[in-house]
This record gives C-alpha cells, sequence and structure tokens, in this order.
C-alpha cells in the first residue's frame, strides 16, 4: 500500500498536472481503443484543462465485450470458483483501490469536479468498503431446502445470471460502478461496465486493478463512451441478462424500452429525487436541523440523488429557520476541487451549469425569493462554479420543487400542520428519500410511516452504510442496491425437484 498525504497536502496541483488519463476501453483483459479508432477530448470542470482522450465506443466495442464477458461465464472461470477464492480475489482488489487511493480521487475529483477532500475521505473508502464487504458476504450465503412433503425434496438455490450490463452516472463515478460490481461479481456473473462520459477515468482504472487483484480477463469490462452509442448498444443487446442502471428518471424509462424491444433482460433502475426534509417546531435542537440540511444539500454541489432539496417547515418557525441555513452558505461558497479545505467544487460541465442558471431564472420566475446566492462564480478559472443558492416562498408545484435541479439549490416550502406536510411531501413523482425532524416520538414514527420513500431518516441525514438497502418508491426506481438485498438483482432463484 502506497502511504497516502492528508487530504490538506498542497501538493494535489503538482500530482493532477503529472497524472496520466487513459481512457481506453478494457475488453478481455486488455486495454482497447475502439474498434473504428473513435475518442474524444475529456476536459475537466475544475479549470477546463484537457484530461485526456476517451475511447468513443460504439456497438462493435460492445459487441466484443458482451462477448468476452459472456465466454468468460461459460467456461466458469470466475462463475465456477468456490466462493472462498472470489472472496480472496475481491478482498484483493478492495486493497487495491485504497493503495491507488490518491490517483483514483484525483482522477474524480478533476473529472467531475467534486473537492479532493471528500474524494479521498469518501469516495474511495466508500469503493473499497463496498467490494470488501460483498466479498466477505458471499461465503456466508446459504441454499435452501423447501418445507415441502415426505416423498420430495426440493432444492432452492441461487445461481448468477450470466452477463451484467451496468450503466452509471457522474455524480459518484465509483461508488456507483462499486455498487453494481460488488453484489455481481461476488455471484459470479461477468460485467461490462458502461461509465459516463463525463466521468470515465476512474472506472477504466478500476478494471485494471481488478485484473492486477487476480480477477481473470474477460469478467469485468469496461466500455467508455456516449448513453446515445455504447449506452444503448450495451442495454439493447441480446447477450446481456440484467442492465443495472444508475441515473436519470428520462434514461430508466428508455432502459424498459430497450430491453422490451431486445430479449426482456432484467432492467434495475436507480433513478433521480426530490427528497423532503420537513422540520416541526418541537425540535429541540434547531441548529442541528440547519446544518445537517445545509451540509447533505450542498455535499457534492447539489449533485446527489438524494441530496433535501425540498425543505418543508413549519410557518411558525420558518423565517428563523431560512435564517440559520441561509447563514451557513459562506461555508459552501464553491472553491478550487484541488484545495483541501474546499467544502464544495465544480459543477460537472457546461452543460449541467446552464441547466442550474435556468432552473434558478425559472424560481425567479415563479415567484420564489432567493434568499442567498443564486449566481455563477469563479468563472475566470474556465471551471463550472454556482453559489449555494436557497428560495424560500417556494410552492410545491414550482418547477424548483417538481423537478430534479442536480445543483446547489434548496427550496423552502412552509407548511401548516401535519397533515399538510406528510401531503406536500409525497405529492411528488419521485420517492427516494425524506426525512422527519421531531422531538415527539410519536409525530416522528407516525410521519416516518406515512412517507412514500425508500429511506426515511429520523432527526438526521447523513448516516449511511453499505449494509442497509437504497433506492426508491415511484419513478425514483425499483430494486435495490447496497446490503443482501442486492444480490437478488444479480442472481436467479431456480428450484430442484427430487423424489425421494
Ligand atoms: P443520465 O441518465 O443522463 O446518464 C446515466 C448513464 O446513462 C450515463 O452513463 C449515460 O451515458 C447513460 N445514458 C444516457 N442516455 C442513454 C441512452 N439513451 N441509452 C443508454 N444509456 C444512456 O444521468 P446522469 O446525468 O449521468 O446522472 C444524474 C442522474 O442520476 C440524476 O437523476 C440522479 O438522481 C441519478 N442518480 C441516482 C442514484 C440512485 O441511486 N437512485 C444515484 C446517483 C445518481
Amino acid at each position: 500500500m502506497t502511504t497516502a498525504p492528508s487530504p490538506t497536502s498542497p501538493d494535489w496541483h503538482a500530482r493532477a498536472g503529472a497524472l496520466r488519463a487513459d481512457g481506453r476501453a478494457v475488453v478481455d483483459g486488455r486495454r482497447v481503443p475502439a474498434a473504428d479508432g473513435a475518442e474524444f477530448e475529456k476536459r475537466s470542470p475544475v479549470d477546463g484543462r484537457i484530461l485526456g482522450v476517451v475511447a468513443r465506443c460504439g456497438s462493435t466495442d460492445v459487441d466484443r465485450a458482451v462477448a468476452a464477458a459472456r465466454a468468460a461465464f461459460d467456461d466458469g472461470r470466475w462463475a465456477r470458483q468456490p466462493p472462498a477464492a472470489r472472496k480472496k480475489v475481491l478482498l484483493r482488489f478492495a486493497e487495491h483501490i485504497l493503495a491507488a487511493r490518491d490517483e483514483l480521487a484525483l482522477l474524480d475529483t478533476l473529472d467531475m469536479g467534486k473537492p479532493i477532500r471528500y474524494s479521498t475521505s469518501v469516495d474511495v473508502p466508500a469503493t473499497a468498503r463496498c467490494i470488501a464487504w460483498y466479498a466477505e458476504a458471499i461465503d456466508k450465503l446459504y441454499d435452501e431446502i423447501a418445507p415441502t412433503g415426505p416423498g420430495a425434496l426440493a432444492l432452492v438455490t441461487r445461481e448468477p445470471m450470466g452477463v451484467i450490463g451496468a450503466i452509471v452516472p457522474w455524480n459518484y463515478p465509483m461508488i456507483m460502478a462499486a455498487w453494481k460490481l460488488g453484489p455481481a461479481l461476488a455471484s459470479g456473473n461477468s460485467v461490462v461496465l458502461k461509465p459516463s462520459e463525463k466521468s470515465p477515468f476512474s472506472a477504466t482504472r478500476l478494471a485494471e486493478l481488478a485484473l492486477e487483484a487476480g480477477l481473470p480477463p474477460g469478467v469485468f469490462n469496461v466500455v467508455p463512451g456516449f448513453g446515445h452509442e455504447a449506452g444503448e448498444a450495451l442495454a439493447l443487446h441480446p447477450d446481456v441478462d440484467a442492465i443495472g442502471f444508475t441515473g436519470s428518471t428520462r434514461v430508466g424509462r428508455r432502459m424498459l424500452e430497450y430491453a422490451g424491444r431486445s430479449n426482456l433482460k432484467r432492467v434495475y433502475n436507480e433513478l433521480g429525487g426530490k427528497s423532503a426534509f420537513i422540520v416541526f417546531p418541537d425540535f429541540h435542537d434547531l441548529d442541528r436541523a440547519a446544518a445537517t440540511a445545509a451540509g447533505a444539500m450542498f455535499f457534492n454541489q447539489g449533485e446527489s440523488c438524494n441530496a433535501p432539496s425540498r425543505l418543508l417547515v413549519h410557518r411558525s418557525i420558518a423565517d428563523d429557520f431560512v435564517q440559520r441555513v441561509s447563514a451557513l452558505a459562506p461555508r459552501y461558497q464553491p472553491g478550487d476541487p484541488l484545495d483541501g479545505n474546499t467544502e464544495m467544487g465544480a459543477l460537472v460541465d457546461a452543460t449541467q451549469l446552464r441547466t442550474v442558471l435556468g432552473y434558478i431564472e425559472a424560481g425567479h420566475d415563479e415567484g420564489a425569493r432567493c434568499v442567498t446566492g443564486g449566481r455563477q462564480v469563479r468563472a475566470e478559472s474556465g471551471g463550472h462554479y454556482v453559489e449555494p443558492t436557497v428560495f424560500d416562498g417556494v410552492r410545491n408545484d414550482m418547477k424548483i420543487a417538481r423537478e430534479e435541479i442536480f445543483g446547489p439549490v434548496l427550496s423552502v416550502i412552509r407548511f401548516a400542520d401535519e397533515a399538510e406536510a406528510v401531503r406536500l411531501a409525497n405529492e411528488s413523482s419521485y420517492g427516494l428519500q425524506a426525512s422527519v425532524w421531531s422531538s415527539g416520538l410519536d409525530r416522528a414514527h407516525r410521519v416516518a410511516r406515512a412517507l412514500r420513500a425508500g429511506t426515511v431518516h429520523v432527526n438526521q441525514y447523513d448516516e449511511d452504510d453499505i449494509t442497509v438497502p437504497f433506492g426508491g418508491y415511484k419513478q425514483s426506481g425499483n430494486g435495490r442496491d447496497k446490503s443482501l438485498h442486492a444480490f437478488d438483482k444479480y442472481t436467479e432463484l431456480k428450484t430442484t425437484w427430487l423424489r425421494l
């Protein structure tokens, strides 16, 4: 393992300058350019620098990657290894990830703009922990014997599905990949991963680290490229057994269409959110509630599916609470992501910058009141930065309350009583997360039970662990990432009857 400097180490700029980002695909254990030589230049949202060239994979590349994954699956080089053997390789893979912490963290920070302090302290460790956790789990799962009659025996066994297509977004490039890779690889599948065109570099590096750790060639392939090219080819491919997708609800819909048009492959969608953060006047520590709301909202530049972007506050404390949240804004002023003290970094690209500024304009147009922020800053850096922004006086039917902005924009909506709070929270096409803040045990339980969301937090928002499921109700998706439940996505149950 390399010894890593602290995240506040001053030499991140020097390291960034020396970094070599390799965007070629990884197919059957080898680095390869796209079959037709197509590639594109990837710029950093931090300062506009060119990071490297990326293979622009298309259907020929996807065919090759799927064929390699199928061959690896069929000959059993991974799928038929004893669980303990797969565990050993995956634990080594997790160690290699930790050993490459600085390099992987820099790749993600430069690729999508998050602060280096968080890519080193959150993204890389969470990625390694996810792989290690599924490695540790796989030799502790037992198959079942069903309680049938005395003349027969029914064995219920779990088998890997085959070839899994993983299509992931750019906001947590490595963690989103690991949530698919961990359970899919541990249970014996082969994987073809399509990272976002906005953050391709850490994914291809992960595949190299897996090979170095002993994962057989062909088991984990990476096809960088665009959604409508590599992504579509993978999701339509007739020899892919399941798609683990994380991304927007718009593209999630297309995943279901692709499956319908091809081989009815399983589709697991982890999609967008517009999570409600509900504060009742009986909560005893409004400073902590405000700090948590701001911290969770502005973490990752607001580019988190579970950002609590609708702040529902009881009208009796709303003025005071909005003041407390807005007072925290200076802490989240965007800064240089390569500075170890920066809390909030750059938005992922110029398109995302325009989208976020467009929502801010829509908030003004619809009559919401901008209490703090609302402007682009640091334009002279060549990167894409927006201030932490709070709108008060928002109604739940406004665009900024209904649609996922995916930027640092918080909408404050006032409510009169508990019933209205629950109604407003649930009046959304999304249902990813929610939180309720109340010192009344009965109210906290009652509201938590009434909220239609995959995760509900009570009097906090930051707890998270690989051991618990993550996913949404309604148009936030289906299936669950993380926890033992994720094995259900990448395994088939087989019933075998025996006559006794
Ligand atoms: P996106 O849907 O634009 O893209 C996601 C992936 O799909 C990318 O790899 C992209 O190249 C690919 N893609 C795009 N169009 C495609 C097409 N037509 N066919 C096949 N593939 C295609 O999403 P994004 O902008 O990368 O990520 C942001 C979204 O991800 C947000 O909505 C966010 O809420 C969501 N997200 C959800 C979770 C979760 O666990 N629920 C976690 C992180 C992000």
